[in-house]
């Protein structure tokens, strides 16, 4: 595509989706086309388990512009043991790897064991920070244990993605160094104080993602979400702060590429 043909376009990152999984069988291509239509040049294609996380990584080895992740979500962390910590690790030592998880913690739906999610959490958090990648974080209702894991790893990199909370919540993650990262939650008229939050969040430090096919953003909410519709959420945070939706898509994808290391580009 010429840059003419991208003149007036959004260039956006969808910092964070899961387009392996079975909602995108039969519309892959038609789904990154879309994608491109609406300006979205890179994604993040972050895996939930060892599994996924290979797919993710073989999607992106084949799909300029895509980026995959190895980690272990807290909702599969009864599979934390020795034998997938070895494969996760392998995958995050690979030098297409862009970062670690997604991992954290999910008091709301606690589909895995409290212990093992604070197992598998820690064990990520420490593999971030030995090799220095960044990591994916999931907190779901569990802001105090998250902020008390992050701490005691002091120079984590990472990312809180698909932050749900409001500013006072946000004010210790910055605190830590992490990004922050908005979802279609943030354009829901409910989210009063998740929209403060994206008010407030420093230029440096802001993100915007779908986590497709989940949380699809006004205004097309309870469908599949894709992450053309990152550009939506895009334009409503570029609304709530007052600044140009273009401005905000090359702060937002510059941010994504300084975090996950990646270079900037048509199909970044
Ligand atoms: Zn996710």
């Amino acid at each position: 595509m010429t840059a003419d043909a991208n003149a007036g376009k959004l260039a956006l990152f969808d910092s964070h989706c899961h387009v392996f999984r079975e909602e995108f069988e039969g519309d892959f291509g038609p789904m990154l086309d879309r994608a491109s239509a609406e300006g979205v040049l890179g994604m993040i294609v972050v895996g939930t388990t060892a599994e996924t996380s290979e797919v993710a990584l073989d999607l992106a080895s084949r799909h300029p512009g895509l980026h995959g992740t190895a980690g272990l979500h807290p909702h599969e962390a009864a599979a934390f043991g020795d034998a997938t910590c070895a494969r996760l690790r392998a995958l995050v030592e690979r030098d297409d790897c862009v970062a670690v998880g997604e991992s954290g913690l999910d008091w709301f739906k606690e589909w895995a064991p409290r212990e093992a999610q604070l197992a598998s959490f820690r064990w990520h958090l420490a593999l971030a920070r030995e090799l220095d990648q960044p990591i994916i974080i999931h907190s779901r209702d569990a802001h105090d244990d998250t902020i008390e894991l992050v701490r005691e790893f002091p120079g984590v990199r990472g990312v809180m993605h698909c932050f749900v909370m409001g500013e006072e919540e946000m004010k210790p993650y910055l605190e830590a160094g992490l990004y922050i990262s908005f979802s279609g939650i943030v354009t829901f008229p409910g989210s009063r104080a998740n929209q403060a939050a994206a008010r407030a969040c420093p230029d440096d430090r802001l993100l915007v993602e779908t986590d497709a096919p989940f949380l699809a953003p006004v205004p097309h909410r309870g469908k599949r979400n894709e992450p053309a519709f990152c550009a939506d959420t895009l334009r409503f945070v570029a609304r709530e702060r007052g600044v140009e939706p273009a401005a905000l898509a090359q702060t937002t994808a510059a941010n994504t590429a300084r975090l996950f290391g990646l270079q900037l580009g048509a199909r970044a």
